[in-house]
C-alpha cells in the first residue's frame, strides 16, 4: 500500500482532511450485536477499514482517556466510528456494529481505492488531449477485444467532458494500463480472485494516471465474471481525477455492481463531476438531448413515487428502480443503497411489491409473474416461483402491492381494482377477490405500494400517501409519498443549487 497511501496522504494534507461529520455516539448507547462477528470477520473488517476508510487504531495513551469499563473495546480503538462512516457511505443503518449485512457489503468485490479521500478540485490533467498505452498484457482473452473495450470506456468520458484520448503502442503515455497478479511493485498488491478488482492513480507524473487490473479476476465482456468495461470506465474516472462517489447510481461508486442488461452509461453525478474538472464536451448536447444521463432518484423530489414499500424488522424499506431507502427508527439519516448491494444476484430491480412475513422471518419480493422469498440475505430454495403457486388464477400476471398483517397472519394482494386475501398459516388464497373500493374505501387504484406503519395502513399512489385507519375504515389523512424519508429544507435547497 505504501506508495499509493503516501501519494494519497500527501494529497490529503495539501487539500483537506477527510470529512468526519459524525458526532461521537455516546458509548453507553451502544449495544453488542447478539451473535458477534467471528474473529475472522473482525480481522477482515479491520483490514477493510484500514484500507478504505483510513482507520488507525487509537494508541494506548489515547485509549486510556476513555477508560469507562462500559465502553466496549471497539469503541475505545475508534473502530466503531469507522464502521459508522462506512455504513453511511453505503446506505446502511449507521449503528457502528459489524452486522451481518455490513460484513456482506465489506465482502463485495470493489475498487482498491479509498472511499474517504477527497482529492479536491485541482487534481486533474492540465491538458485536454491524453495518451494511453496498454502494457504487460498476458491474459487469455483476445487483445483486440480488450483494446476495443478500453476505447469504448474512454469514449464514455470524452462524450461528456472536454478531453480526448489517443492510444499509443510504444512511446511513454500519460495513462499506462496493465494487468498484474499479486504484488506488482507499487506497494498495493492485488489479492487474487474477488476482493479488489483494480486500482488507479490520480493524474500526475510517473505512475500518476496509471490503471492496474487484477489479472487473477475472471474478466469478461458480458455478465459472467467481472465485466471489463464496467471496471475500466470506473478506473479511468480515477485516472481523470475523480474520487469515489457515495451515489450508488454512479459509475464512481466503489463497489462492483453490474447485473443489468441496459447499456452502460455514466450517471448524472459522474457527468457533473467530470465536467466540473474538464468542461463540457462540444458533442455533449447532440448526444444527450434525447437521452440524458440517468439520475439516481432523489428522496426529496416532490414527484417521487415508489415501486414497493415494506417493513423489514425495525426498518421501513422504500423501493424505487434499482435503489432503496432504509428508514431506521433510531437513525436520522435515511440512506439510499442499491437493492443488489444487500441482496446481490437475487432480488431484481423495478419491483412490483414487497412484504415481510415476520412470523416466519421471511421477506417476499414480487415482479411480474415471479416471486422471491428470502430469509435475511439468502434466497430460499426453489425460488423464484410463479405467483400462480400462491393461488392466483393464470390471468393475473403481476401484483401492484402487498400488505401483510402481522397479528392476523394474512396478506392482502392488490391487483388492479381488486384485492386478494392470502392466509399465511394455511397457505391458501381466498377463492375470489374483493373490490378495493368496497374493502378500502377512498383508496385510488391501481396502487403502487402499501405498508402498515404505526398502526395505520399507508397506501402509495404516485407522489401521494393515503393513511387509512383500520377501525374507522377510512382515509384519515394524505401527504407526500416521501414524507417518511425526512426531507429537510436544506436538502431541497441543495438540489436546487445543484443546477437542474
Ligand atoms: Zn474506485
Ligand atoms: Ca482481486
Amino acid at each position: 500500500m505504501k506508495m499509493l497511501w503516501l501519494s494519497l496522504l500527501t494529497l490529503m494534507m495539501q487539500v483537506q482532511s477527510p470529512v468526519t461529520a459524525f458526532p461521537l455516539q455516546s458509548p453507553h448507547l451502544t449495544t453488542q450485536p447478539h451473535a458477534g462477528p467471528t474473529e475472522a470477520d473482525q480481522e477482515l473488517a479491520e483490514a477493510y477499514l484500514r484500507h478504505f476508510y483510513a482507520y488507525q487504531p487509537r494508541s494506548e495513551r489515547q485509549k486510556r482517556t476513555v477508560e469507562d469499563p462500559d465502553v466496549n473495546a471497539d469503541w475505545r480503538t475508534g473502530l466503531c466510528e469507522k464502521v459508522k462512516e462506512m455504513q453511511l457511505f453505503h446506505g446502511l443503518p449507521p449503528n457502528g456494529e459489524l452486522t451481518q449485512e455490513t460484513l456482506a457489503v465489506m465482502k463485495r468485490p470493489r475498487c482498491g481505492l479509498s472511499d474517504v479521500e477527497r482529492f479536491g478540485d485541482t487534481i486533474r490533467w492540465k491538458k485536454s488531449s491524453l495518451s494511453y498505452r496498454i502494457s504487460g498484457y498476458n491474459l487469455s482473452i483476445p487483445a483486440s477485444k480488450v483494446h476495443r473495450v478500453f476505447r469504448a470506456a474512454w469514449k464514455l468520458w470524452s462524450n461528456v467532458a472536454r478531453v480526448k484520448f489517443r492510444k499509443r503502442s510504444r512511446r511513454e503515455a500519460d495513462v499506462v494500463i496493465s494487468f498484474y497478479r499479486g504484488e506488482h511493485k507499487d506497494g498495493s498488491p492485488f489479492d487474487g480472485r474477488g476482493g479488489i478488482l483494480a486500482h488507479a492513480y490520480l493524474p500526475g507524473f510517473g505512475i500518476g494516471g496509471d490503471v492496474h487490473f487484477d489479472a487473477d479476476e475472471d474478466w469478461s465482456f458480458n455478465t459472467t465474471g467481472f465485466n471489463l468495461l464496467v471496471v475500466a470506465v470506473h478506473e479511468f474516472g480515477h485516472a481523470l481525477g475523480l474520487p469515489h462517489s457515495p451515489d450508488p447510481g454512479a459509475i464512481m461508486y466503489p463497489s462492483y455492481n453490474f447485473a443489468s442488461n441496459n447499456e452502460l452509461q455514466l450517471s448524472f453525478r459522474d457527468v457533473k463531476d467530470v465536467q466540473h474538472l474538464y468542461g463540457v464536451s462540444p458533442h455533449f448536447a447532440s448526444i444527450f438531448t434525447k437521452n440524458p444521463p440517468p439520475r439516481t432518484p432523489d428522496k426529496c423530489d416532490p414527484d417521487l413515487s415508489f415501486d414497493a414499500v415494506s417493513e423489514l424488522q425495525q426498518e421501513l424499506l422504500f423501493f424505487k428502480d434499482r435503489f432503496m431507502w432504509r428508514k431506521h427508527p433510531q437513525f436520522e439519516e435515511t440512506g439510499i443503497t442499491l437493492i443488489s448491494s444487500l441482496w446481490p444476484d437475487t432480488v431484481p430491480s423495478y419491483l412490483d411489491a414487497v412484504y415481510e412475513n415476520v412470523e416466519k422471518n421471511l421477506i417476499v419480493f414480487f415482479k411480474g409473474q415471479q416471486f422471491w422469498m428470502l430469509r435475511q440475505l439468502n434466497l430460499e430454495e426453489g425460488f423464484p416461483r410463479n405467483i400462480s403457486d400462491l393461488g392466483f388464477p393464470s390471468n393475473i400476471t403481476s401484483v401492484d402491492a402487498a400488505l401483510h398483517f402481522r397479528n392476523e397472519r394474512y396478506t392482502v394482494f392488490f391487483v388492479g381494482q381488486e384485492c386478494w386475501r392470502y392466509n399465511e398459516r394455511q397457505k391458501t388464497m381466498e377463492a375470489s377477490p374483493a373490490l378495493i373500493e368496497q374493502q378500502w374505501p377512498g383508496i385510488p387504484t391501481p396502487l403502487d405500494a402499501a405498508v402498515v406503519h404505526e398502526g395505520l395502513v399507508h397506501f402509495f399512489k404516485g407522489n401521494i400517501v393515503y393513511k387509512f385507519d383500520l377501525n374507522a375504515k377510512r382515509v384519515i389523512s394524505t401527504g407526500h409519498a416521501n414524507d417518511l424519508l425526512d426531507c429537510k429544507e436544506t436538502d431541497n435547497n441543495e438540489i436546487l443549487t445543484e443546477g437542474r
